[in-house]
């Protein structure tokens, strides 16, 4: 087995493959103790199927069953790299401070903690890789010197180090893991665009050929008009990422960056009146006043008091909204935003928390910035600026005249407004397994990787980069095919593709027709893991559901006797009754049908409310 173009084979019956495919012989032991440590679904299940074992916190070993998977995913992603005509090579995992010192990078990623640090017998400082760009930069500056010999995108599938502040959910969050990083190299930014879609189209290709159903988000805010950085990200609950995404027009974003179109406010085509205070005894909370005013919470203005390094900052948004901190922090420019302690308001009189009066804050103590779902508000609730007391019929213009800044960062709700064409957004659960990213010539311009171009000017070389988790892919795989009683891989993922049960090794017939199957099944070049252990039925058809390859032949029982096979789907476990001698042929239908389905009907069942 090895991750070459090939599809992994079995060999001829008589092989030492074919051997090591009897699972009397394979290293396999499934697992019947969760790990302590695992939280993920896919951790959990790729432990009990015996394919990974925990070595250190975010560091794993994986088995000659995970390594299949693992090198199935790389195989799917080579291909496809290789398909577009980038090209693959190596660069060291070992890297020397200075190359890191010359990026400006040694330091970020020191204070940040995320780098591996290690000194050699001549204390000599070096990193293991967490990324590549230095290094590729560096190996392109000793050989390019012209823009003829532009462009052109280099990758490698090696390992990488990073000291994660949680490693956690297994592969899917490791210290040492697996990545595909590609760097493309353009004369000029119109380039970079040509080479950055060209990654998206193959990063396309690889998650539709791993069977996923993902989705493609902005990753960047969007500033500087179109996106400069996607995330590729597979659906599923138990993902760590809020992803926003609009069924109509394909809009997708981050739910940190997401932005919404205008939503409906309660006062539209309202007059202004006049302000007037109510008392509101101990009714500090949004829903209180709610309550006890008998309005909704979108009459509302909440006002929230943050603290940031240019001081407070007061925050308002409509009373049903919650305000998003990344999307503030990026609006204000600033770069620490925390909530301020119900203390601090006190002590600086900002408050009081609960009843802040937006008209009432100190401009000289507290800036007040609007989100623009509170913009043209009318009649509208709001703290009146002392304890016990809010304020009705207020108007931002009329009585807000102190904002200091309007700005979006309302956080996205689903059916709120896409803000590209006005149709209801959807949010969903999703594991950022794939990201692309236009650097541009930040690393040509400090690691002098520069080139001449027409007119004979030295230029840096305009930079992508871009990258796949190999093992995460293979783990979100198993986040979104499952079931209570195990693994359901896509079929181009699965570590075999067909096991074979034999319900009583024992018996000699069975025994006989099994083997004959499994010779046969070889002959016809499927990748099939045979059980032809001395254990019951019910603990095979157990851990068969576990590894949850997609198709299962049972041989044996009655129905052996009758001269027939069952053939299994994992999915839906459906039995099919099959004459010995079509066995071969019926699988190899199946098998076909499995491959050809289209990876949205991972998105059909989703929705269709499996587990
Ligand atoms: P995250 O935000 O999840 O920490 P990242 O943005 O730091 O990831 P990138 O630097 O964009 O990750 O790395 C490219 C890809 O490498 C990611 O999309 C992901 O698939 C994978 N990856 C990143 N960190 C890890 C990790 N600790 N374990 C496994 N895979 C990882
Ligand atoms: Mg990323």
């Amino acid at each position: 087995m090895q991750a070459s173009g090939r599809r992994l084979k079995a060999d001829g019956g008589s092989s030492i493959f074919a051997h090591h495919m009897r699972w009397s012989k394979y290293f396999l032991q499934t697992v019947r103790e969760v790990p302590g440590d695992a939280e993920a679904i896919s951790h959990v299940l790729l432990t009990r199927a015996g394919m990974m074992r925990r070595v250190a916190a975010g560091v794993y070993a994986l088995t000659p069953l995970g390594l299949r998977a693992n090198r199935k995913t790389e195989t799917i992603v080579r291909e496809e790299m290789d398909r577009a005509g980038f090209h693959e090579v190596e660069a060291p995992i070992l890297q020397p401070r200075e190359l890191w010192e010359q990026s400006g990078r040694w330091q970020r990623y020191a204070a940040e903690e995320i780098l591996f640090r290690l000194k050699d017998r001549k204390a000599g400082e070096y990193c293991l890789a967490p990324t590549a760009e230095e290094a590729f930069a560096t190996m392109v500056r000793a050989g390019v010197t012209s823009y003829r010999q532009l462009p052109f995108t280099l990758y490698q599938i090696r390992t990488k180090f990073r000291d994660e502040i949680r490693p956690r959910f297994g592969l899917m969050r490791g210290r040492e893991f697996l990545m595909y990083d590609g760097y493309s190299f353009d004369a000029d930014a119109a380039g970079l665009d040509v080479s950055y879609r060209a990654q998206d189209a193959a990063y396309r290709r690889v998650f539709e050929r791993c069977g996923l159903d993902f989705t493609v988000v902005e990753a960047d805010s969007g500033g500087m008009g179109g996106s400069q950085s996607q995330e590729f990200m597979v659906l599923a609950d138990t993902g760590e990422d809020a992803v926003v995404r609009c069924a109509a027009c394909g809009y997708g974003a981050n739910l940190e960056r997401a932005q919404t179109g205008r939503r409906r406010a309660p006062w539209e085509d309202e007059t202004v009146t006049s302000l007037t205070e109510i008392a509101t005894p101990g009714k500090g909370g949004i829903d209180d006043v709610v309550q006890f005013l008998g309005i909704t919470a979108s009459r509302m203005i909440k006002v929230l008091i943050y603290e940031t390094e240019e001081g407070y900052v007061a925050a308002a948004v409509r009373g049903d909204l919650d305000v998003n901190e990344v999307a503030l922090k990026n609006a204000l420019g600033v770069e620490h935003l925390t909530l301020a302690s119900e203390e601090k308001v006190d002590r600086e009189s900002l408050g009081p928390v609960g009843y802040v009066g937006p008209h009432r804050l100190d401009p000289l103590k507290v800036r007040l910035v609007a989100d623009e779902s509170v913009r043209g508000a009318v009649n509208a609730v709001t703290g009146a600026g002392r304890r016990d007391w809010h304020v009705r019929g207020f108007s931002m213009e009329r009585d807000a005249r102190n904002v200091s800044r309007w700005a979006d960062f309302a956080q996205a709700r689903p059916g709120d407004p896409c803000r590209r064409c006005g149709k209801p957004l959807e949010i969903a659960r999703g594991i950022e397994v794939g990201h692309i990213f236009k650097l541009g010539t930040k690393y040509g311009e400090s690691l002098h990787c520069e080139f001449t171009d027409e007119k004979g000017e030295t230029r840096p070389v305009v930079m992508g980069s871009y990258g796949i988790g190999i093992g995460r892919t293979m783990a979100a795989a198993v986040e979104q095919n499952h079931d209570a009683d195990g693994i359901i891989w896509p079929l181009a993922l699965s570590p075999f593709e067909i096991e074979l049960v034999s319900l009583n090794p024992s018996e000699p017939a069975t025994l006989q027709a099994a083997d004959a199957l499994y010779g046969s099944l070889l002959a016809a070049d499927l990748e099939v893991l045979y059980d032809d252990r001395d254990e019951r039925p019910g603990v095979k058809f157990k851990d068969a559901d576990l590894l949850g390859f997609p198709i299962r032949v049972n041989v044996g029982g009655r129905a052996l006797k009758e001269g027939r096979v069952e053939v299994v789907t994992r999915r839906d476990k459906k039995v099919r009754l099959v004459a010995r001698e079509e066995a071969v042929e019926a699988i190899q239908e199946l098998r076909g049908a499995l491959a050809g389905s289209p990876p949205q009907a991972a998105g059909q069942r989703r929705a269709e409310g499996r587990t």
